[in-house]
């Protein structure tokens, strides 16, 4: 099986090294035979090959079984039509994942900002408002003059519908609970739809549905983080829903992530490139290894390989007792460890 290592900017390098000795050493304690290869992504190959997402890259992505993509530094870009190309957006595009899934748990030990939480973001990856890729061709985004700029939300059935599935197959193997997030009191056509779209799939699943408008979401999720479980919402709001929720459990860089379509999955952590800590060795890789996880995990459902599905969850289990531990944690979480040590404990303790 062939894994894709791509690491990305900022932090990238570090937190996704940190994540490929844990990904190896999983893969000799389960005899996985993961074959790991490397690509250039954002601004290593803006500077080798002048484009921040390279044809290259693309072929290679597709090419792969799973894709280990660090954080990329997007906001320094330049125009796409000088190579600044969002890989985040193109991926997505390209490789059609329009389901990003990011759970965020409070766990034993970790300082959090709440007691108790264990929720799974399902977020519509692929219209909405994000206009690098919710349009077949061009933007959805756009200055008719210098003085007014104009962006499109798409929202569609189709699009609805993929990622409610998603989220009711997830739901099923949880608690069985589903709450849809939208903002269908303002955005009565678009939101209506997703709204809609997400009750009639739903309907096929036996499931306990409630809906919140995202203003609330944001307020209730503080409140009484314990009463959700499985969210499903659309591109923009599951993208700041995740923040909030990963900086409750304890902070940004325990978010993990993957990003998956029906062939393709991406190991993203949710967190972006940390520009004011990289190169620095303090970053949290929590978020990048458990994506790892996560990816794992789906490549063990699609190829119906449970080996692969128990080192996910070793993983998961390993970082558990990890961050159980104060002198076990990274320094943004209280601990004394740097990023190459955090991930060479929990790669130590897999093998163990
Ligand atoms: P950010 O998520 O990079 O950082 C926000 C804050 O969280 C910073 O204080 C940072 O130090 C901290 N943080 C993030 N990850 C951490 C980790 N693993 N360990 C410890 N602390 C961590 O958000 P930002 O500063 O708004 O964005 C920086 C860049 O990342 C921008 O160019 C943005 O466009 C990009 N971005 C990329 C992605 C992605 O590639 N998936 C996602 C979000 C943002």
């Amino acid at each position: 099986m062939r894994i894709l290592i791509l690491k990305g900017d900022g932090i990238g390098p570090e937190i996704v090294a940190a994540a490929e000795t844990v990904v190896q050493s999983v893969s000799r304690r389960f005899n996985l035979g993961l074959e790991l290869e490397y690509g250039e992504i954002g601004l290593e190959s803006l500077e080798s090959q002048g484009h921040t997402f390279p044809e290259e890259t693309v072929a290679k992505m597709k090419a792969s079984d799973g894709v280990i993509l660090g954080p990329l530094h997007t906001a320094i870009y330049p125009a796409p039509e000088d190579g600044g190309v969002n890989p985040s957006g193109g991926t997505r595009k390209a490789l059609d994942l329009f389901a990003n899934i990011r759970p965020s748990r409070v766990r034993p030990g970790v300082p959090a900002h709440v007691k108790e939480m264990d929720v799974v973001i399902a977020r519509e990856n692929t219209e909405g408002f994000y206009a690098d890729r919710n349009m077949a061709v061009g933007s959805g985004e756009f200055m008719p003059t210098e003085d007014l700029a104009i962006s499109m939300r798409k929202i569609t059935r189709e699009g609805s519908a993929r990622i409610a599935e998603a989220a009711c197959k997830l739901a099923e193997q949880r608690s069985g609970k589903l709450t849809i997030v939208h903002k269908g009191n303002v955005m009565k056509l678009s939101d209506g739809l997703f709204a809609d779209t997400v009750k009639e799939v739903a309907s096929d699943y036996k499931l306990d549905i409630d809906e919140y408008f995202i203003d609330a979401m944001a307020a209730l999720l503080v409140r009484k983080p314990e009463f959700f479980d499985v969210i499903v919402t659309t591109n923009m709001y599951g993208d700041i829903l995740s923040d909030l929720a990963a900086e409750l459990s304890g902070g940004l860089g325990l978010g993990p992530s993957i990003n998956a379509g029906a062939e393709h999955c991406i190991a993203q952590a949710a967190h972006g490139s940390a520009p004011d800590i990289a190169g620095q060795n303090i970053a949290n890789p929590t978020a990048m290894i458990l994506s790892c996880g996560m990816l794992l995990d789906w490549l063990g459902t699609r190829h119906d390989r449970p080996e692969l599905r128990e080192a996910a969850k070793r993983i998961d289990d390993i970082i558990e007792t990890q961050l159980g531990e104060e002198s076990g944690r990274t320094t943004d979480l209280g601990g004394p460890l740097g990023t190459d040590a955090f991930g060479d404990a929990v790669a130590k303790r897999i093998e163990g």
